[in-house]
């Protein structure tokens, strides 16, 4: 009877995970920041910390209103739903203020200007907004560069941040980039075949995002902004961020060889500013979410798929066998992005609860639909007289279930739910929608940085590659020992 002590294991092991994992920290008062870090000089990472004007324009923000400053990346066009659910308290990320985004939320007063550039190569014939109509313009999603180019040119391509459009710009694969000035300057700044042209298209005003249920923050931090424009404060900032040129990850070294060449680029995307460090500690995220998440998909697994059996064999449960179904179809209807999504927004929406949690979770209910239905056919492989002649021994129901169709039904499906395990971890993979700097996610942030595609997604697909192969190994020798104890 080894095989119910394995899954009694299992049952602990899952209950404990999601007990640990529940016990969030103490609620601290607390001012969560959202920003989107590759927008430099007004936001980005130097080394592990995120810099620029808007950290510390909100920090002194934060001071007046006797908050602790937090401070979250994620991707731009998650930003103002974040203020706007409740899930943070600003959004500071070089936000222009716009009619659209008035509806949704409130503006600080502005801080300051800005302009929407057209970037393009020195050697482009493009000289202004006349010359752009048919050509591949990049733009970054969400951003009001976006929406210009989309009302007033054309569908523009649309990347994650400007880094990666900039990016598409130096290989040739887009024409013009439409971007914030100061970002653009910084960008085109560090590679030296891009211009930046003259004519702006739009002029702008940058302010920050407070929830409309919020207004007595507003009107703290705008009684503060205003007294930082009035002592100077405001301006020293803007001066300290304008003269630099922001992160230094491109420097413009020349190798020689191919090997040079090799040596450079690993050290610029892993050693240079401690970058290994976003893959090492994205991976550990990674193994936690996928651990806890394929732990909480078993134990619905089971339960979801003991129920479907009993009401398909005994004709009783047959609410709680309704509901399982519409469980199942719902989950397996419907893409898992979707799904972590609306669990962070929606379910968990004013919630202050740890993302890994969420992400346990949604992973977890995800895993759990197609756990359900690999450990049904398990239990339908055990033949019906195993458990006739259980419970002619006199054990009930439940315990002719758990201890003797359950354990074979396991043994049997084990490969499949090693299966399971190993979709589960790399569909962990998308956890970057909610922020979460997960092992995808630390590659993206040092291909923002480096302006690399090649090293950091090959070593993230290698980080990957590694633990299946582990896994798979170790599942192997786990069925052999089984098998062997037949
Ligand atoms: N100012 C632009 C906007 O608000 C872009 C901001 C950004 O990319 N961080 O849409």
């Amino acid at each position: 009877m080894k095989y119910h002590k394995l899954f009694y294991a299992l049952l602990c092991a899952a209950t404990l995970s999601v007990l640990l994992c529940g016990c969030g920290e103490e609620k601290k008062k607390k001012l969560l920041m959202v920003t989107e870090a590759t927008f430099p000089p007004y936001e980005y990472r130097d080394g592990k910390e995120i810099v620029g004007i808007d950290p510390d324009i909100v920090r002194e923000l934060a001071k007046a209103a006797n908050r602790e400053l937090v401070i979250e990346d994620m991707s731009f066009d998650s930003i103002i739903a974040a203020v706007q659910s409740g899930k943070a308290d600003i959004a500071a990320s070089g936000i222009t203020v716009t009619e659209d985004r008035k509806k949704k939320i409130n503006f600080t007063v502005p801080y300051v200007t800005a302009q929407q550039v057209i970037i393009v190569q020195k050697t482009s014939t493009i000289q202004g907004a006349e010359d752009l109509k048919g050509k591949r313009i990049g733009v970054q999603h969400g951003t009001t560069g976006d929406s210009y180019v989309t009302e007033k040119l054309q569908q523009p391509e649309r990347y994650q941040n400007g880094a990666l459009a900039i990016r598409a710009l130096l290989t040739g694969k887009l024409d013009a980039v439409v971007l914030d000035n100061e970002p653009a300057r910084i960008h085109a700044a560090k590679s030296q075949t891009l211009k930046i042209l003259p004519k702006p298209l739009v002029h702008e005003e940058y302010a920050f995002a407070i929830s409309k249920h919020n207004k007595e923050l507003l009107t703290i931090l705008n009684q503060e902004l205003m007294r930082m424009k009035n002592d100077g404060r405001l301006q020293a900032i803007l001066d300290k961020h304008m003269n630099k040129s922001g992160n230094t990850a491109e420097k413009p070294s020349i190798p020689e060889t191919l090997w040079e060449k090799w040596v450079d680029s690993v050290k610029l995307n892993f050693i240079d500013d401690d970058r290994y460090l976003y893959l090492a500690v994205g991976f550990l995220v990674t193994l936690e979410i996928a651990f806890c998440a394929v732990l909480l998909g078993v134990l619905i697994g089971f339960t979801v798929a003991v129920i479907r059996t009993t009401a398909d064999r005994n004709g009783n449960l047959k609410i709680l066998n309704a509901l399982c179904k519409l469980y199942l179809t719902v989950i397996r209807g419907t893409p898992v992005v979707v799904q972590l999504l609306l669990i962070y927004f929606v379910i968990f929406g004013s919630m202050d609860v740890d993302k890994v949690l969420v992400a346990i979770i949604a992973f977890g209910i995800n895993s759990g639909a197609y756990v359900a239905e690999i450990i049904r056919g398990g239990i339908d492989s055990i033949d019906n007289g195993q458990m006739e002649a259980a419970r002619s021994l006199g054990l009930s129901y439940p315990q002719s279930m758990i201890r003797i169709i359950l354990p074979q039904a396991l043994k049997n499906v084990l490969p499949a739910l090693g299966n399971e395990f190993i979709v589960l971890l790399k569909e962990t993979s998308v956890s970057g929608y909610i922020a979460l700097q997960d092992l995808t996610k630390g590659g993206d942030i040092i291909r923002s940085q480096t302006y690399d595609a090649f090293l950091p997604l090959i070593a993230v697909a290698l980080i990957y590659l590694a633990v299946v192969m582990l896994f798979s190994a170790l599942l192997t020798r786990l069925e052999r020992r089984l098998k062997n104890n037949e």
